[in-house]
């Protein structure tokens, strides 16, 4: 605990993925919150819960989920993500997009997808560039579909992206619950569900989406794999506790029969949108680009909360505090069970300077003498690019159909003619042309 406190000393408190929480941090905020009740309740009924069922509780229970009637995001809330850092980030993600649509044919529909949407900042600025191209994007027809569970952020979204003088088309009981314009009159539709969303040929994009999903942890005892509980702690009435599952429970399935840690973690839920996402990528075409902090398959512990930029006890006044786990990219490449290509992770860093964030830096300092947004820029660049801080922390991976890739497999029947592929933006060095 120690060590991680020294850790937290160098790095700056801003962004969710900076250490873990050992779930021991003193209590800040020892209130019986309306959530804590719930899952009283609960537990004293049904017996502990997985990990999974408490983080899905928290987060997204539609009477008290931490997500569904707060905005948590920005300097005031209890975390700070990249398009909320620096207008550079989203710009060139829309870039990324434009990009992929063209290297795949330039379809005449253009769906853009996002999940977990928050603000709605990432999606106004991918569609900022997206009017400002507007003459490679002019025959083909834009749509932009928000998959939202928070009610809150919806309404925030809205706000940020529509055109107030139309008003919002409202149907609760509807898989699309609302619908909007856009400032530049792009038809705009919100969902709860990916599975709601039409299908097509989408661009699919999601920045912190998959690391607030609900995992379940494991840990190898000497009698096999015990799945972690939840469950009241019987000297504290008021307080949560881990406990081990005293024998298997049915989530160990997800475990692979090679595997070499002694504690994982696995999140079905993420491997239900992969598979989602690939199936349709794999039918009708486009792209997924996926941005989160994680690892390969290599790290143990990662559960934690965050309130007010600092770590959270995770059992702590539940509802109160974001709860996340670092996104393990080896099992999304495996969900994605060979039905489309991956690439990646690759840091950040490496992703937006590949995409051009030094030149994109260097045009907008150079059209600025205002020196508070030049230090704006300058700072944003930095929290975005430096190892210390996101640079390394945050990964990119896609999902593009076989034949984006030069050696896919419909490269390997074409004709001998016909140049090959060109790299996919981002993960492959920028080359000027
Ligand atoms: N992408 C944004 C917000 C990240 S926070 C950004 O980078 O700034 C996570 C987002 O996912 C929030 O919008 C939250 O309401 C949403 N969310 C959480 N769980 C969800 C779920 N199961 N389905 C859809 N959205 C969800």
């Amino acid at each position: 605990v120690k060590a991680l406190g020294l850790l937290c000393t160098f790095i700056p408190r801003f962004w969710r993925g900076k250490c873990f929480s050992s779930g021991k941090e003193p209590a800040e905020n020892s209130s019986v919150t309306p959530m804590l009740r719930h899952l009283k309740y609960k537990i004293k009924s049904t017996g502990p819960i997985t990990v999974a069922e408490y983080m899905r509780e928290v987060l997204t229970n539609p009477a008290k989920g931490y997500y569904v009637h707060r905005d948590m995001l920005g300097e005031k809330g209890d975390f700070i993500t990249s398009p909320e850092i620096s207008q550079i980030f989203g710009e060139l993600l829309g870039i990324w997009f434009i990009s992929e649509w063209m290297a795949t044919g330039k379809s005449s529909t253009f769906q853009l997808v996002e999940l977990g949407p928050g603000r709605g900042t990432l999606t106004g600025d991918i569609l900022r560039v997206f009017s400002q191209l507007g003459s490679v994007l002019k025959n083909s027809d834009i749509s932009v579909h928000l998959v939202e569970v928070s009610q809150k952020l919806s309404e925030i979204q809205a706000a940020t992206l529509t055109e107030e003088k139309v008003p919002l088309e409202r149907n609760a009981g509807s898989p699309v619950y609302m619908k909007g314009i856009s400032k530049s009159g792009i038809p705009i539709s919100w969902y709860r569900n990916l599975q709601d969303v039409p299908k097509g040929h989408s661009f699919y994009l999601a920045h912190e989406f998959f690391d607030v999903l609900p995992v379940h942890k494991f840990q190898k005892t000497p009698q096999g794999w015990r799945e972690v509980l939840v469950d009241i702690d019987p000297q504290v009435s008021d307080k949560l506790r881990f406990v081990l599952a005293p024998c298997a429970t049915p989530a160990e399935a997800f475990i692979q029969s090679d595997e070499t840690r002694d504690h994982v973690e696995v999140c079905p839920d993420a491997g239900v949108i992969i598979q989602e996402l690939s199936q349709r990528i794999a039918q009708a075409g486009g792209a997924a680009l996926i941005a989160d902090y994680g690892h390969d398959g290599t790290k143990t512990d990662t559960f934690r909360g965050f309130c007010g930029h600092k770590l959270h006890d995770v059992l702590l006044a539940p509802g109160t505090a974001d709860l996340t786990a670092d996104v393990d990219f080896s099992y999304l490449r495996r969900m994605a069970q060979g039905k489309v290509a991956s690439l990646g992770p690759v840091t950040q860093q490496m992703f937006l300077k590949n995409m051009g964030i030094d030149v994109r830096l260097k045009v907008l300092l150079d059209n600025s003498d205002e020196p508070s947004t030049r230090q704006q820029l300058v700072q944003g660049y930095d929290m975005l690019m430096n190892s210390k801080k996101m640079g390394e922390r945050f990964n990119f991976f896609a999902l593009v159909p076989h034949q984006r890739l030069p050696n896919g497999s419909h490269q390997m029947n074409a004709c001998k003619s016909k140049p090959p592929p060109a790299p996919v933006a981002g993960f492959h060095e920028l080359a000027w042309r």
